[in-house]
């Protein structure tokens, strides 16, 4: 599908991506804020945070800002305290990108560590059920709030050997779904995005064999990552919608 963005879609707009340090969430950091928006870039290692800081920066967008933030340990307060200290610095909230995400052991489901299991529930789901509680008071105060969650092509069609991953995506679907529902008469969208197959180091982790040049880079994809978070989907609520053909 084509999607009619217009070049200042995001303007005015302050949207919160986790994961922004590279891969999707790198590229959409940088895409929302080439459409007008200041964007917030979460994520665990500061120095990529630095690093896309800085290409925002050199390209004469809105001046970005940096929450470091490790969703493997964060807690409720956190949360809730990264919440304040944005509404003191922008007074607003208009979108999340709910990118970051942890692939975790692919491995027979008899062999599927405990750890494992935790970990990537944790990053993968928790973070992002405490990420949206916090949020949610300020993005409901957004004239066109949106919030967009990562799903994957085993969120809804579970895979052998894809175990917690797979798990975790069908736990962010349905969490996308329970809060698309609750807010349908609201200003918020709730949405998500499958990528499909995209040139990132989690995909190389995934299929270290396949031959990378022929995937989307996550540039090719940012059309859907902006019609989500723009004005041009005021009408869709609680979809999980392919950001580039099944292959
Ligand atoms: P990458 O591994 O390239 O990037 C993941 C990002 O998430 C990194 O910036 C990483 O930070 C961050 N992250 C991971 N764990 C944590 C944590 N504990 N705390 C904070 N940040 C963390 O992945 P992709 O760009 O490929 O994936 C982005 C999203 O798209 C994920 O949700 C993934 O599941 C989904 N997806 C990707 C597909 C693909 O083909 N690439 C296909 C289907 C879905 P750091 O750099 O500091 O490690």
């Amino acid at each position: 599908m084509e999607y009619q963005i217009a070049a200042d879609s995001l303007k005015d707009r302050v949207i919160l991506v986790t994961g922004a340090g590279e891969g999707i969430g790198r590229e959409a950091a940088i895409s929302y804020a080439a459409h007008g928006a200041t964007v917030i870039l979460l994520g665990r290692t500061v120095a990529k945070l630095e690093a896309v800081y800085d290409e925002i920066e050199a390209q004469g967008y809105a001046r970005p800002a940096i929450i470091p933030l490790d969703l493997q340990g964060a807690t409720k307060q956190h949360y809730i305290d990264m919440v304040e200290t944005i509404e003191e610095q922008f007074g607003r909230l208009d979108g999340v990108l709910h990118n970051a995400g942890l692939l975790g052991v692919l491995s027979p489901f008899d062999q599927l560590g405990e750890d494992t299991f935790d970990e990537v529930m944790q990053v993968n789901v928790k973070a992002q059920f405490l990420l949206s509680q916090a949020v949610m008071p300020l993005v409901k105060k957004a004239e066109d709030g949106r919030i967009v969650f990562t799903s994957s092509t085993v969120g809804h069609e579970g895979r052998a050997f894809w175990g917690a991953y797979s798990i975790s995506k069908f736990a962010t679907e349905g969490m996308m779904q329970v809060l698309a529902d609750e807010l349908s008469n609201s200003n918020v969208r709730v949405n998500a995005i499958n990528p499909g197959g995209t040139r990132t180091g989690m995909r190389a982790k995934a299929f270290p064999a396949e031959d990378a040049s022929q995937l989307k880079t996550p540039k090719d994809i940012m059309p859907l990552y902006l019609y989500l978070m723009g004005p041009e989907s005021k009408d869709v609520n609680g979809q999980c919608i392919d950001a580039q053909p099944k292959g």
